[in-house]
């Protein structure tokens, strides 16, 4: 599986693969507020490191060495609870509160730092990362999704889905969380529709 896409579970119990298309967006399927309805993945440091290693961020180079403290987790946290709340009122049309924008730019400070290893001229992430990190180039993400590309920002088009997605498709055309998921259930919707 590419870094970034994840195996999520529908309520029927369907597995499908879902790339929400960038990290922010990627972050909320960590849990989230009680409204979200997602399973906290995330209790201890470690859950994060193990996450990250599958994460859009390892597209670039691999997540090693990630080093976690307990308060930066809960501050990924916050700030995964506010992105859930901007991008769905975003999404939805609704007013963002300003104070949860202020929150996503004081989250922006750390970078994660790309360097080359001089034993193989790899690209490689300066180590150790850390939390503040991760929380920078989450909030950088979102501050560039939202500013730059904030008419892409989707939510999935069926009904009963809530799932959050950055349409990177060149014509901007994509409605579903996964073609596999609710694209071919709204397949067969529209055949039984059809067939009256
Ligand atoms: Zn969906």
């Amino acid at each position: 599986m590419n870094p970034g896409t994840r195996s999520l579970v529908g309520e029927d119990g369907q597995q499908f693969l879902f790339d929400p298309g960038s990290f922010c967006l990627e972050l909320l399927l960590t849990g989230g507020p009680a409204q979200h309805q997602r399973d906290e993945l995330l209790r201890a440091p470690a859950d994060l490191a193990d996450w990250l290693a599958g994460s859009r961020l390892a597209l670039a180079a691999p997540m090693a060495d990630v080093r976690v403290r307990l308060t930066e987790l809960r501050q990924l946290k916050e700030f995964r609870d506010t992105m859930w709340s901007v991008a769905r009122s975003l999404v939805r049309g609704d007013a963002v509160e300003p104070r949860y924008v202020e929150l996503i730019n004081e989250c922006a400070g750390a970078t994660l730092r790309p360097e080359l290893d001089p034993a193989t001229g790899g690209r490689r992430w300066a180590s150790p990362i850390t939390g503040d990190q991760i929380l920078g180039a989450a909030a950088r993400d979102a501050i560039e999704l939202i500013g730059q590309h904030g008419d892409r920002l989707r939510e999935c088009h069926a009904d009963d889905c809530s799932l959050l997605f950055a349409d990177t498709s060149r014509p901007g055309s994509r409605r579903w969380c996964s073609m596999q998921r609710c694209g071919n259930r709204n397949k067969v919707k529209s055949y039984r529709n059809r067939q009256g």
